[in-house]
């Protein structure tokens, strides 16, 4: 096997991360145009940022970054779900993450849909108690072509007892709670990963 997989095995074996470990995997999934990776590009001006961009692993499309969170350091690598050319079925078990967050867009139907099937995915393969799962309603400044209402999508995260937020990259909105909320809900996670 390659050098590129044999480090991307070894950093599965990891289940801790911090400084000089290896990152936690955060998978950003949803259909195209959600807003998945201006999310990504949003994090990257967190005040949360710890100064250094750690690295940046260009093969797996990831973006490694350290967030100082409570007096503790963690480093976060995000992929972005190349829509295109992977299933997320595909796209799950490849990268087996620590956090899953599942985006759609508040103006769009079909996104929610989407969404609702990968959670079904995540919850049928068992991920969800044991991860991470985020569900994101983003584009929330589209207020008048908002077509799910934030109910709807607090509802839909309920039934799959994964975590809700909506949020907005065009006036950033919520984009930092997002940030911190997934690292907090990784370190609850390994912590104890029923609850
Ligand atoms: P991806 O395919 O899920 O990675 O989506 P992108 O991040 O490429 O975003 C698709 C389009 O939606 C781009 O034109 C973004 O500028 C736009 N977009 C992303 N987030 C928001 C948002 O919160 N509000 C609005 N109005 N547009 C957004």
């Amino acid at each position: 096997r390659t050098s590129a997989e044999a480090s991307l095995a070894s950093s599965r074996e990891s289940s801790t991360s911090g400084v000089g470990n290896l990152p936690y995997r955060v998978i950003m999934l949803g259909a195209a145009g959600v807003g998945k990776s201006s999310l990504i590009s949003q994090f990257m001006t967190s005040e949360y940022l710890h100064a250094y961009d750690t690295s940046l692993d260009d093969e797996f499309g990831e973006k490694a970054v350290s967030v100082l969170l409570d007096g503790e350091e963690s480093e976060l690598s995000f992929i972005d779900h190349p829509t295109s050319e992977m299933s997320p079925e595909n796209c799950i078990t490849t990268y087996e993450p620590h956090a899953y967050v599942v985006v759609y867009s508040v103006a769009e139907r079909e996104s929610k849909l989407a969404a609702e099937e990968t959670l079904q995915f995540l919850w049928k393969t068992a991920s969800v108690g044991t991860k991470a799962v985020i569900l994101v309603g983003n584009k929330t400044d589209l207020v008048r072509s908002r077509v799910v209402t934030t109910e709807e999508g607090k509802t839909l995260a309920t039934s799959y007892d994964c975590k809700f937020i909506e949020t907005s990259v065009a006036i950033n909105h919520n984009v930092d709670e997002l940030l911190v909320g997934t690292l907090t809900q990784i370190r609850l996670k390994l912590q104890d990963p029923e609850r």
